[in-house]
């Protein structure tokens, strides 16, 4: 039975580009969708920018741009990192679109028809200055309980207390410093805590299709002690203008929150793709959008990281539901992604610049195998480790796999006219049955997205091939007279084995697969070609298919970016600041405690700075071509200490050391640490 299938990623937020836990998420998304249409599903796989909202705003506002304008700007963008990394989507849109003002205000009525939308007056801070109402974020004091300056609205970076943002003393907007007004509004609200919605949530929630981790997470949501606290509460689903949103029926100056129609915007792509009649020219469907969205024979999944749990697995569904729409039939939610076992803000990305890797050089398919042999079914984090990942690129995916291929291709072009031999015997038939029957299996596991467990499995085929390799000895076969069958024999098992290995991790190596096409001289191979053999096929030539990384890639890859190089000499100065501009910078007299070489690295070298805090901070600096770390030891010098922590290839930098240089690094000029005049002591504030 052929299965129509319609799948999603979450939506990036349109406020910068890609970081590589958007990359995980694509390729493990885009795998298990190669995965179905090798099995000729159909598959309709969409992704959205996720435009509205105060940050876009707010962001929009500070580069000079309109929302529309921003938006378009960074949606321009995304195509190189999708590309680059094979992410084969069949459509990408936006929320800020007339579909999804459609379908979110439809949804919206359809709800408010059913009364489970209740409108109610709320008190909130106002920027008397902006004349807006400032979301959580925008709003700063001093914590309630310790009385620490410039905590954000919600809970106290010092001394970790949580509170309402109402309890903050001497609160300020950040937008513009301004003493923020309690004002009050009427919003809108989406009755969850409705015995409706919870008796449908438990359902759908506790049914066992959502992975056990994520419905007993879920489980904890439902809950309430024994004062009644906890379980669901109703979602304010409305923001005052101004807001860049979409406007709210009926209600003049309410927009919808951003996470209202963030998720209709799944089914805004769709549509979007229907109308221009992608889903007809490639399937053949008929059906309009409508139709379709609404048929049971229609699966729907949406992939998404473990952060977007709350809303996909409770707002989502009884969004869908009491609009008398149809729900997902699943959602899989995955970890994220850690480099060396460090965690990196979600805001900052990680020590991974996906662009760069690919500017690099770096193959698109080496990272699409790393990530899919480190990817489970659970809600697990994925860890870059980069020996790790040399070690699985090279010894596995080409020392293994790769081998194969180019131990057997050579014979058959110079000595049979690149023409494979017939019928096997037993020993070679053997191997093929074993590699064949192996095809159920790698479809469930990738199927249940137990990729990592798919490809131990395909590797383990693959060492089977090469031990038949050794043992057969196509080399010394080449070199005995009248050996010319049983190296043509033993030639063809090992492409024949090769094609099979192929189809097995086409859904991972798509581009790779496309050119063992090429080579073979064969159709896109689907998952059916796994039970059909060749035959006495002539075959192309043998192109090498895959470079091995080179463990500088990596250490370039980790390499720190220019901008973070010390710059001036031979560039313009830069644009005006004010004093609060310059006054967000804490520039420290840093004691430089340590200082050692960074094994691997030409540029950096490791500090150890005393900035009288007590403790030492490392910091990673790219002054190695200019100074020996025993020049440095014992010196004052000055650093931006509230430098937000970088994680790099070697380890976290806490800090950055300023020194002096030309700004082309073709110009040698020198780099020059600055340091104080005698009498400065560690810790003692640069102004
Ligand atoms: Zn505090």
């Amino acid at each position: 039975m052929i299965r129509k299938l319609f799948v999603t990623t979450a939506l990036p937020y349109a406020n910068g580009n890609f970081h590589i836990g958007h990359i995980m998420e694509y390729i493990q998304a885009d795998i298990w969708v190669r995965f179905q249409r090798m099995q000729g599903h159909q598959v309709h796989f969409v992704g959205a920018d996720d435009a509205h909202g105060a940050p876009i705003m707010i962001a929009a506002e500070k580069a000079g741009k309109s929302p529309q304008a921003f938006v378009a700007d960074i949606a321009a963008g995304r195509r190189q990192y999708l590309d680059g990394f094979h992410i084969s989507f069949d459509h990408w849109h936006s929320t800020d679109s007339p579909e999804n003002t459609e379908l979110a205000q439809g949804i919206y009525r359809a709800l408010r028809k059913n009364g489970l939308i209740a409108s109610r007056s709320i008190e909130q801070f106002f920027d008397p200055v902006k004349q807006m109402f400032l979301p959580d974020r925008y709003i700063k004091g001093e914590c309630p309980k310790c009385s620490a300056k410039d905590q954000y609205g919600d809970s106290c970076e010092v001394c970790g207390a949580v509170y309402a943002p109402t309890e903050l003393k001497n609160p300020y907007s950040t937008l513009t410093g301004a003493t923020p007004v309690m004002k009050s509004s009427e919003h809108y609200f989406f009755q969850l805590s409705s015995s409706r919605c919870i008796d449908y949530l438990q359902g759908w929630t506790q049914d066992g299709k959502l992975q056990p981790e994520v419905a007993n997470k879920i489980k904890e949501w439902f809950t309430t002690d024994e004062n009644g606290h906890g379980g669901l509460s109703d979602w304010d689903i409305s923001r005052d203008a101004p807001y860049f949103g979409i406007e709210i029926p009926d209600a003049p100056g309410k927009y919808f929150y951003v996470w209202l129609d963030a998720p209709v915007g799944y089914l805004a792509s769709l549509k979007s793709y229907f109308d221009q009649g992608g889903p007809k020219a490639k399937y053949g469907e008929t059906r309009s959008f409508d139709e379709f969205i609404a048929a049971p024979d229609i699966e729907q999944y949406h992939f998404i990281g473990k952060d977007i749990t709350y809303f996909h697995t409770l707002f989502w569904p009884a969004m869908l539901h009491f609009s008398g729409r149809k729900v997902p039939d699943n959602v899989f939610v995955h970890g994220f992604i850690t480099v060396s076992g460090e965690k990196m803000s979600k805001s900052r990305g990680t020590g991974i610049d996906p662009l760069k890797y690919l500017s690099l050089g770096m193959n698109a398919e080496w990272l699409r195998y790393y990530i899919a042999a480190k990817l489970s079914a659970k809600v697990e984090d994925v860890d870059f480790n980069p020996e790790d990942f040399v070690a699985r690129v090279n010894s596995d995916l080409v020392g293994k796999y790769i081998n194969i291929a180019s131990r057997a291709a050579g014979f058959i072009s110079k000595r049979f006219a690149g023409k494979l031999g017939p019928t096997p015997s037993a020993d070679g038939e053997q191997l093929l049955a074993t590699l064949r029957g192996a095809a159920a299996e790698v479809q469930r596991l990738y199927e249940e997205r137990e990729f990592g467990k798919a490809l131990r499995e395909i590797m383990l085929l693959a060492d089977r091939v090469n031990e038949y390799v050794d043992q057969n000895k196509p080399w010394e076969l080449a070199k005995q007279t009248g050996a010319e069958p049983r190296l043509q024999e033993v030639c063809t098992i090992c492409i024949e084995s090769f094609r099979l290995l192929t189809i097995y991790l086409k859904p991972v190596l798509p581009a790779l697969a496309a050119k063992v096409e090429a080579f073979l001289d064969i159709a896109p191979l689907t998952f059916a070609d796994a039970a059909r053999g060749l035959g006495e096929h002539q075959i192309g030539s043998y192109q090498h298919l895959m470079q091995r990384v080179d463990p500088q890639q990596l250490d370039a890859l980790f390499e720190p970016p220019a901008v973070e190089a010390p710059k001036p000499g031979g560039e313009d100065i830069a644009p005006v600041i004010g004093i609060d501009d310059f006054a967000k910078l804490d520039l420290r007299i840093a004691k430089i405690v340590e200082c050692s070489h960074v094994e691997g690295s030409d540029k950096l070298l490791r500090l150890s700075l005393d900035v009288g805090e007590g403790r030492l901070r490392n910091v990673f600096s790219g002054i190695k071509s200019a100074y020996q770390p025993d020049e440095l030891v014992g010196k004052l010098t000055v650093m931006v200490a509230n430098l937000a922590p970088r994680k790099m290839k070697f380890g976290v930098s806490e800090g950055m050391v300023l020194a002096a240089s030309h700004a082309d690094d073709k110009v040698d000029a020198g780099i020059y640490v600055l340091e104080p005049w005698p009498g400065a002591q560690p810790g003692m504030r640069v102004r």
